[in-house]
C-alpha cells in the first residue's frame, strides 16, 4: 500500500511510518518539522519526507494522487501552544484538514483523522463514550481552542463522509513513549522526566487528583493500523486509550520509584505554569468498547511497563546528547 501520513515527523505519526514501513508498505511524510524523529528512516527505500505544510495545497494535491490511503496527523498541539500560539492551532487545525480532506474527496482517497480526548473537554460524563456530551469553557480562555480545532475538524470529515468520503476519526487519550516531546517541555510526562533527570522537584498542578488514562504508543499505533485497515471502522469516531485511569500525583510517585530519582514532589498553582488561560480536566477516562469490538485491539502495554521503556529511551538520548 501506498500510505501518506501528514504530520508524519511527529510522535504518534513516526511510530506509524515505522509500523507501516515495517509491514511493507510505502510510506510518505508531509510534515513542516524537523527530521529529528523520522532520522532513522532517511534513506529507507519505501520512505519519502517531504518538508511541507498541509496548507500549502498543491503539495497536498500531488500526495494525495499518489497514495491509497491518508492518516491526517499534521496539527499544532500540546498545552503549551493552546495557551502561547492558539492562532497557529486554529489556521493549521481548521485549515490544513479543510485542505487534506477537500483534496482526498476529489480524489476518492480514504481518510484517518487524528483527533483527541480534548475534545470531551471537561465533561464529567466519565467515561467518555464517541458520542457523549462536549463541556467547553469560556472562547477567552485559550486552551478550549484546541478542543475547538479538533472538534471542526471531526464536523469536517463528516461533511466530506456524507458526501461519500470514507473517514475515520480517532480519539486519543494522553499517548505517550519514546520521542514524547523534548525533556522538560511538551507534556506532562516529559515534564516529569527532565525533572527526574535533573533531580528537581516534580511540578503537580493542584491537588493531583485529576486522572488520565495514558496510552503506550505501540498499542495507539496497533489502534491506528487497525482503523485504516476496517470497514468497519468508517464513519466513526472510535476513542484510542487505555482503561488504566490514574492521578497525576500516582503518576508523579510511579515515576519516581521507576526512576529511582531522588525528586520529590512539589504541588503548584496551575496559573504558575500556564498563566491565566488555562483549566484543567479532572477526569478523562474513555469508553473502549468500540476500540475493542470494531479495531479488535486491546491495550497490551501496562503503564508500568510503558513508564519504563519510555525512561529507558529518553536516558539513552540524554546520554548522546540528543534531542
Ligand atoms: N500537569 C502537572 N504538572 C505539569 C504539567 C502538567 O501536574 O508540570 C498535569 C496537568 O494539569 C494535567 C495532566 O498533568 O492535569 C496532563 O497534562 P498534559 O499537558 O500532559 O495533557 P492534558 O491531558 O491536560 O491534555
Amino acid at each position: 500500500m501506498k500510505v501518506l501520513i501528514t504530520g508524519g515527523a511527529g510522535f504518534i505519526g513516526s511510530h506509524l511510518a515505522d509500523a507501516l514501513l515495517a509491514r511493507g508498505d510505502e510510506v510518505t511524510i508531509l510534515d513542516v518539522a524537523s527530521d529529528l524523529k523520522v532520522r532513522h528512516q532517511l534513506g529507507h527505500p519505501k520512505f519519502r519526507y517531504v518538508r511541507d505544510s498541509v496548507l500549502n495545497r498543491e503539495i497536498v494535491e500531488g500526495l494525495v494522487s499518489w497514495c491509497d490511503l491518508v492518516y491526517h496527523f499534521a496539527a499544532v498541539v500540546g498545552v503549551e501552544h493552546y495557551v502561547g500560539d492558539p492562532y497557529q492551532v486554529l489556521n493549521v487545525n481548521v485549515n490544513g484538514t479543510q485542505t487534506v480532506l477537500n483534496v482526498a474527496f476529489k480524489a476518492g482517497k480514504k481518510v484517518v483523522f487524528s483527533s483527541s480526548s480534548e475534545v470531551y473537554g471537561r465533561s464529567l460524563e466519565v467515561p467518555f463514550t464517541e458520542d457523549g456530551e462536549r463541556v467547553l469553557g469560556s472562547t477567552r480562555i485559550d486552551r478550549w481552542c484546541y478542543s475547538t480545532s479538533k472538534a471542526v475538524g471531526e464536523h469536517f470529515c463528516f461533511a466530506y463522509h456524507k458526501m461519500g468520503l470514507p473517514v475515520v476519526v480517532l480519539r486519543y487519550f494522553n499517548v505517550y513513549g519514546p520521542r514524547l516531546d523534548r525533556m522538560d517541555v511538551g507534556r506532562v510526562i516529559s515534564i516529569f522526566l527532565g525533572q527526574l533527570t535533573r533531580g528537581a522537584p516534580l511540578t503537580v498542578i493542584g491537588n493531583g487528583e485529576q486522572t488520565r488514562c495514558f496510552t503506550y504508543v505501540e498499542d495507539t499505533v496497533r489502534a491506528t493500523l487497525a482503523s485504516g485497515a476496517t470497514d468497519e471502522a468508517v464513519g466513526r469516531i472510535i476513542n484510542v486509550g487505555s482503561d488504566r485511569e490514574v492521578s497525576i500525583r500516582s503518576l508523579a510517585e510511579m515515576m519516581i520509584r521507576l526512576s529511582g530519582s531522588r525528586s520529590t514532589i512539589t504541588f503548584v498553582p496551575q496559573e504558575s505554569i500556564y498563566g491565566e488561560s488555562y483549566e484543567d480536566i479532572p477526569r478523562r477516562v474513555p469508553d473502549l468498547r468500540l476500540m475493542k469490538r470494531v479495531l479488535r485491539v486491546t491495550p497490551q502495554v501496562s503503564l508500568e511497563e510503558g513508564l519504563k521503556r519510555t525512561l529507558d529511551w529518553f536516558r539513552g538520548q540524554s546520554v548522546e546528547g540528543s534531542p
